[in-house]
């Protein structure tokens, strides 16, 4: 079967998602990860529109990718101009890429009641540039903006916009679906339209008989996965979406469901086996330079993609993995988890035990008794299905195998508050590492921020390598809440480095005491991890290399 080519916009089209941006050296490292990953395109940015696309793509210059080719974004000429006078035009140019983009109107509404342009005019804005830019030996990719909407209103004009880009000598004519309004059925009966015309034009056109079409999809409708696939299966060979789907209001096509549904599903070639096990890194890692905090249930990648957790599924899933999974999470580079609950029975305890490389014999304790030891402590408000770190930890304490990698001695938080200023927190810290003492004290924009802010600094004397690893969710529920402020109070943490999400738990009528016993968690969870990567000398992430021109 013929290889899909992938078109990644994160670096453009994603940021103009709602708190989405990233600084120049940041698209840089993004990008040496999806030539690294091997997306075939990598669209950088608008160096016409603003000074931060343009820096990226000087910086660009200074970098050789490995595969990818680097495409710099912008739209067709102004209208009565010449191309050569069109500043847009002449930034694409000078960003130096083997591949431009630019993107024209299809629809005649934007055109005339929008542009306040005249059809022919727009025609010749589409045909001119492109012949332009064909002239300066690029790559020319030609996104048709609101091409369905434009089609089921004017067919007619529509697909002569597509005719002037491919006499223009569009390598690409890529059929946008910028508003997300457009349905699977519809991509399909629309695409067998283009592709019947587009043929007839090559008939008359000579050398332009197979310009191959990709697709844009927006996920208004939550459809930009399935209507990318369909144009696939249609016959589009290219398709442009962002990495974790981020995009402009509901998003841009998810490469990370669309890639492994064209290699594994649809048997269409796009990416090797071995990169596709390294999916869930590479979403993991933009959404961390992003500073989103990663979708659980996100397709493929989501830590509950393949989570299981009545006891029923899990006894099933030992035996046969398939009778309640759709594919090998390892394929993706993601694994099957089980969650333990008070809905657990043995066989949670005795997955959950083997995943964590725990042993369960020979310590005097069996799987029925820390099931009944952990429903004991859900009584008590602790929720372990969420909390996978704390778990871990309290698993080996059952077994005798947990290691402290540092002893709390003490700790004291201070409020102030004066009647017009704001609060202040400060936060005096006392642990011990191997009969070593040491104190600190740190301020923080609450208590629990000036309690990490002062255990990080303590700890930092002995391990050093804490900087990557960050809090990202923060959640306090009131369990019993009849007693009022006696009530008990459950803390969940969210922690995170560029490999890993884990959450840890802590329960107490104080919930300072709470969010103590979640943070002590988290950094036992991070440490103990640090020590197991040193002790294997595993790479914690694959470095990649990066190729600077001298
Ligand atoms: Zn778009």
């Amino acid at each position: 079967m013929d290889e899909v080519l992938l078109y990644d916009t994160t670096l453009r089209d994603g940021t103009q998602g709602e708190n989405i941006t990233f600084s120049a050296d940041e698209k840089i490292k993004i990008a040496l990860r999806l030539d690294g990953f091997g997306i075939h395109y990598i669209e950088g940015g608008w160096p016409g529109s603003n000074p931060k696309d343009m820096q990226f793509f000087d910086l660009a210059k200074r970098v050789d990718f490995r595969q990818a080719r680097l495409v710099a974004f912008g739209s067709t000429r102004k209208p009565r101009i010449m191309p050569e006078e069109d500043t847009n035009l002449k930034a694409l140019v000078a960003s130096k890429t083997p591949t431009v983009a630019i993107f024209g109107k299809s629809w005649d509404l934007h055109v005339q009641k929008i542009m306040n342009n005249s059809l022919e005019e727009n025609l010749a804005m589409i045909g001119d540039s492109i012949s332009f830019l064909k002239n300066k030996d690029l790559e020319v990719v030609y996104d048709a903006e609101h091409f369905f909407d434009g089609y089921k209103n004017n067919a007619d004009y529509a697909l002569q916009t597509l005719h002037v880009a491919i006499e223009g000598g569009a390598d690409f004519v890529v059929l946008c679906d910028t508003n997300g309004g457009t349905l699977p059925f519809e991509i399909e009966s629309i695409i067998k339209d283009v592709k019947k015309a587009i043929n007839e034009i090559g008939s008359t056109t000579p050398g332009h008989s197979s310009v191959p079409l990709g697709i844009h999809a927006h996920n208004d409708c939550g459809l930009a996965v399935a209507n990318s696939i369909t144009a696939v299966q249609t016959g589009a060979v290219m398709v442009q979406g962002t990495i974790n789907g981020y995009g402009e209001r509901c998003g841009n096509a998810d490469l990370t469901s669309v890639i492994p549904v064209l290699s594994l599903k649809m048997n269409r070639p796009c990416i090797s086996e071995l990169n596709l096990e390294k999916l869930k890194t590479l979403s993991r890692y933009v959404s961390e330079t992003a500073n989103q905090v990663p979708l659980n249930t996100r397709p493929f990648v989501g830590k509950s993609a393949f989570a299981h957790k009545g006891g029923i599924h899990v006894s099933a899933i030992m035996k046969i993995p398939m009778a309640y999974e759709h594919m090998e999470p390892s394929l993706v580079g993601n694994q099957r988890r089980v969650l333990v609950s008070d809905l657990s029975g043995k066989s949670n305890i005795e997955f959950k035990a083997k995943e964590l490389g725990i042993e369960l014999n020979g310590n005097g304790y069996d799987s029925q008794k820390i099931v009944s030891e952990i429903k004991q402590l859900e009584q008590q408000g602790y929720q372990f299905d969420v909390a996978e770190g704390s778990f871990r930890i309290l698993m080996e304490k059952f077994t005798d195998q947990f290691e402290p990698l540092f002893r709390l001695e003490s700790f004291r938080v201070t409020i102030e508050k004066d009647k017009d200023g704001p609060c202040s927190s400060q936060a005096t810290v006392k642990i011990s590492v191997d009969g070593k003492q040491e104190i600190t004290a740190a301020e923080g924009y609450g208590p629990v921020s000036a309690l990490d802010n002062a255990l990080r600094k303590a700890l930092d004397k002995f391990y050093p390598d804490l900087d990557t690893m960050r809090l990202v969710d923060f959640k306090v529920r009131v369990i019993d809440g009849g007693r009022g402020t006696a009530a008990k109070v459950r803390v969940f943490i969210e922690s995170s480095d560029q490999d890993e999400i884990w959450s840890t738990i802590g329960v107490s009528e104080d919930i300072i005491e709470a969010s103590w016993h979640a943070l002590a968690d988290s950094f036992q969870f991070k440490l103990a991890n640090e020590k197991l990567i040193r002790s294997r000398k595993y790479p914690a992430q694959e470095e990649l290399p990066i190729f600077v021109k001298p």
